[in-house]
């Protein structure tokens, strides 16, 4: 075989195989556009290269001349892929630019059909054979010249302006690589281009004595092509590379993360509030009792909550939607068995131009620590308790003594009605006179029973709104005897505008109870008309409350203002020290505040505060 049949069938094969490459690489979708017309202008080229082979090794006139007619259709499909290419690779060259490659292209292909013997020759009139590098013989045709032929290499030199003009624009676009790119590839096709047209014209004139090499000079045109989709492509699998390289860092952060949060004991979540739905970890499912399958929305997640928490966590969340987007709280989760679990959580909100697109949280099982926590509560309930019932204790003598008055009483009218019944004409309206003071005797006994009753239960906490001013009277009627018996005079001085509070009145009663005890007690060696106690409600500011209870006692010495608040700070013989700090315990509870001070005229005043609630009414 020849050295020019092996030169030409391996340009042909290496134009197909780049033509094969490329269309591989179109049907996996990667810049189809671009590779389907490379795949083209290859697949053109391949077939070119085997025309010019066949046009060398032509045997008659008849077969050269239908081989150069036929040729220009390869080469029609080789403009117009390039044309494509640059298109839809370089997003460039102007459309009327273009158009006029394929007109004149398309015009070269059908005068080459129609006119003479071909767009070369208008009549082949002899073969002439040329011995190449002084061993392979080839035939070049020889005859006149077709007056069209200028229509081919006008579409070259408009396919040359087309792909100028696009590097042009590829060049003002202005970044490096752009400008790379645009010399590379437009340089490359402007010179191989004109080349091939340039020394195909001279061998047609017969100035040179040479094989065409069409086929040939497009050989650097394609490796230019495919030089551009190649380093995209590379570029493509070093990012893949560099993407699976963070994706791997980012799995390894994660694990880090979720081991750092699970030695931390923390649920991670994560609420995409636009979608409505709730990513956790599978231990804060576990944590929510909701199976892994579920999908969690923001309903189904409060459905889960305790029903006493239900409406204060989705007040919070809206709260933090519409606010600095903080959320934390601290709720019971209840499991489907009524099991119970605190969780304490929190979140913060992302935004974007204001709409809240996600919330991202952690939360902890606080249910230990909630149980410490009621426990002590329910130890310092336990204590108050005591603490009053040993109040009450106190008052056990006068308190028999008030009690003893209705009942001696009752007892004396029940023996007149007696009396009155064993006459002979008893006289039935007296004896009903007589009952009625029976039953209002009883009533007023009932009444202490009931106070006392109160002050002794040992009920739950509740936090009411209530008139404070109800709650000095009550604790002063309860105290009444005891004050009479120790010859105290009471001064009571009531603001009667006074702003509900919300409390216990139970724990609020005890506080006025120790605190007039303790000034009953303060004034117990005073003479007896300098025993005066003074209880006195007044609006502090507009939105606190304030209580006093004052005496005429030897008042507290200035260092000990504060330690009679100390647990077990007593000057009491039979004392315990705790009265005081319990009710300060009290009213810190309730968001006030006791304190102790002395009056100018002499004695004690222990004073306490409360947070009035606004717009509620008793
Ligand atoms: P206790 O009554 O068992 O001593 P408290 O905590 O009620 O416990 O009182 C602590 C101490 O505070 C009393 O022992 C007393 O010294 C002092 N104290 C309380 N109220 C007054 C008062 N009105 N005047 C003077 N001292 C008072």
């Amino acid at each position: 075989m020849s050295w020019i049949t092996v030169l030409w069938s391996m340009l042909a094969s290496a134009c197909l195989t780049f033509a094969l490459l490329h269309l591989f690489i179109w049907a996996k979708g990667i810049q189809p556009w671009a590779n389907l017309s490379f795949a083209v202008a290859a697949t053109a080229a391949a077939v070119i290269t085997g025309m010019e082979l066949m046009a060398m090794r032509a045997a008659s006139i008849e077969q050269l001349a239908m081989i150069l007619r036929w040729a220009h259709l390869p080469v029609l499909i080789l403009w117009v892929a390039i044309v494509g290419f640059v298109r839809c690779y370089f997003d460039a060259g102007r459309p009327w630019l273009a158009w006029t490659v394929g007109i004149l292209r398309g015009l070269a292909l059908i005068l080459s059909l129609t006119t003479g013997q071909n767009l070369f020759f208008d009549e082949i009139t002899g073969l002439k054979p040329v011995t190449i590098l002084g061993s392979d013989t080839i035939s070049i045709a020889e005859g006149t010249l077709n007056p069209w032929y200028v229509v081919g290499p006008l579409s070259t030199l408009a396919l040359a302006g087309f792909v100028l003009d696009a590097a042009f624009t590829m060049w003002r676009r202005g970044t490096d690589n752009g400008r790379r790119r645009a010399i590379i590839f437009s340089s490359s096709i402007i010179f191989f281009m004109l080349t091939a047209v340039g020394h195909t014209a001279l061998v047609n004139a017969g100035v040179l004595d040479s094989p065409y090499i069409v086929g040939l000079s497009f050989m650097p045109i394609l490796f230019a092509m495919s030089y551009e989709l190649s380093h995209d492509l590379f570029h493509s699998v070093q990012l893949a590379h560099q993407l699976q390289a963070n994706e791997a860092e980012l799995r390894l952060s994660e694990q880090r993360m979720s081991l750092a949060a699970s030695a931390a004991d923390l649920r991670l979540w994560e609420w995409d509030i636009v979608h409505d739905e709730i990513w956790s970890t599978d231990k804060q499912r576990m944590l929510f009792g909701i199976a892994l399958s579920e999908k969690i929305s923001f309903e189904h997640f409060l459905s889960v909550l305790h029903d006493e928490d239900r409406e204060r966590v989705r007040l919070s969340v809206e709260k933090s939607l519409k606010g600095n987007g903080h959320f934390e709280s601290e709720y019971r989760i209840v499991y489907p068995d009524g099991r119970i679990i605190w969780v304490a959580a929190r979140g913060r909100i992302e935004f974007d131009n204001g709409q809240p697109l996600r919330m991202l949280g952690v939360s902890i099982d606080i249910t230990r620590r909630k149980q410490a926590e009621l426990e002590v509560q329910q130890q310092r309930n336990e204590l108050t308790h005591l603490s009053r019932v040993n109040l009450l204790g106190e008052l056990s003598g006068s308190l028999a003594h008030e009690l003893n008055q209705p009942l001696a009483a009752i007892l004396s009218n029940a023996q007149a009605a007696q009396r009155f019944l064993a006459r002979d004409k008893a006289d039935i309206a007296e004896v009903l006179d007589i009952l009625k003071d029976i039953v209002s005797e009883d009533r007023r006994a009932g009444a202490i029973i009931q106070r006392l009753r109160i002050l002794l239960r040992k009920g739950e906490v509740r936090r009411l709104p209530l008139d404070v001013n109800k709650v000095v009277k009550d604790v002063l009627k309860l105290l009444q005897s005891d004050l009479v018996n120790q010859s105290i005079t009471v001064t009571i001085d009531l603001d009667q505008k006074l702003p509900v509070v919300n409390g216990d009145r139970v724990q609020l009663q005890q506080v006025l109870l120790n605190l007039i005890l303790n000034a009953c007690e303060a004034m117990s060696r005073s003479k007896t008309s300098n025993r005066q106690l003074s209880v006195r409600t007044e609006r502090a500011d507009t939105d606190l409350i304030k209580v006093s209870v004052g005496d005429r006692g030897p008042g507290i010495s200035p260092e000990s203002l504060e330690s009679i608040f100390q647990p077990f700070f007593t000057t009491k013989k039979q004392g315990m020290g705790l009265g005081l700090t319990i009710c300060r315990n009290i009213i810190s509870a309730h968001e006030g505040q006791l304190r102790a001070s002395n009056s100018v005229g002499g004695g004690a005043v222990l004073h306490f505060t409360l947070p009035a609630s606004p717009g509620v009414s008793v």
